[in-house]
């Protein structure tokens, strides 16, 4: 290549120092150049797994210049001493959000921010419920008409038992997917007993087991499965959530976040009934009715609590 040139290539994974960038089949190592993080504002890091970077193909590292404009993303805030988001990952086309029946078990808090930030990006979210061998509380009835009657698609399967593995596979078929949950939920076991047999030993295994492995970052992992290098199938495999706390919003806009509270959002008695306790609710009797699950309701109370007021009712206060 000539001095100066670039060419673009997809984020695949990072480190503290610098990314692994895959460039016309070949995994390069690129660091941000001082300019990228010039800007940054509320965000953390500039770069996140899945973006399409241009990268000046000379130093080592070599040096990512500029991300591409991004179809989606998904942030969180980083921490609650540090207010600013971190891009999880971005470009993609589904979140498949795994959680466990057994251990660990299933929360209504985290899976309900998650999908409310799903929202929010407008990216399609599906509820994987894995373990479904271990049902000791007989809970994943319950989930399923939680989720489905809130709009979501809910699957259920048994790494170990090979229940529910087609159906995944079909869902993932073609399209690029993360797999976000808890550490422990079985996204590795699910993975392996899907691509296992059928991956190329290939690139992904050898890139899976090189270098030094990090547990805070996101992989984009292209699924190579016989030999079809670009049918297309990507996996973006996640670090375990511990905390969620939603990026950028208000406590307006998460009622709007819950699919399942639309027909009721415009029906209370207060136009800007927050549908906290406030007389005349319309989503308050649609919980009472059984139209509304009590453990979306809940947890949308909790998370409304942590939010912050929206600029015009602080100015009202002031
Ligand atoms: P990850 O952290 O989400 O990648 O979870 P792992 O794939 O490492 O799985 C965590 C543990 O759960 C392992 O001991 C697995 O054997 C177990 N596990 C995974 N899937 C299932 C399942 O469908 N049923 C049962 N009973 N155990 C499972
Ligand atoms: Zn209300």
């Amino acid at each position: 290549h000539t001095p100066g040139s670039t060419a673009v290539g997809r984020v695949m994974r990072g480190d503290a120092k610098a990314y692994d960038v895959l460039l016309d089949q070949a995994i390069v190592r690129a660091a941000p150049r001082g300019k990228l993080f010039e800007e940054l504002g509320d965000v953390k890091n500039p770069v996140a797994v899945g973006d399409l970077v241009r990268v000046s193909l000379e130093g080592d590292p070599l040096g990512i210049e500029e991300v591409l404009p991004r179809e989606n993303s998904l942030s969180k805030v980083s921490s609650s001493h540090d207010p600013r988001r971190q891009v999880l990952f971005a470009n993609v086309d589904q979140v498949i959000l795994v959680s466990s029946l057994g251990k660990p078990g299933f929360s209504s808090n985290r899976t309900d921010r998650i999908l409310a930030a799903c929202r929010l990006e407008e990216i399609p979210a599906v509820l994987l419920l894995n373990k479904i061998d271990l049902d000791p509380g007989g809970e994943a009835e319950a989930i399923r008409e939680t989720y489905t009657g809130a709009g979501y698609p809910v699957l259920e399967t048994s790494a170990e038992q090979g229940i529910g593995l087609e159906e995944l596979r079909d869902l993932l078929h073609g399209k690029v997917s993360v797999l976000y949950g808890a550490s422990g939920v079985g996204k590795s076991t699910l993975l392996n007993a899907l691509y296992g047999l059928q991956l190329k030993v290939g690139k992904i295994s050898r890139y899976w087991s090189s270098g030094k492995h990090t547990t805070t970052f996101s992989r984009w992992i292209p699924i190579d499965v016989e030999g079809e290098r670009e049918a297309g199938t990507v996996v973006v495999d996640t670090p375990g959530i511990r905390v969620f706390r939603l990026w950028g919003v208000n406590r307006r806009q998460l009622r709007h976040l819950y699919p399942d509270f639309e027909p009721y959002n415009t029906k209370c008695h207060f136009p800007n009934c927050s549908h906290d306790h406030e007389p005349g609710c319309a989503v308050d009797a649609a919980v009472e009715s059984g139209k509304i699950s009590a453990t979306r309701y809940l947890s949308y109370v909790e998370i409304l609590d942590e939010l912050d007021p929206p600029p015009e009712d602080i100015e009202t206060v002031l």
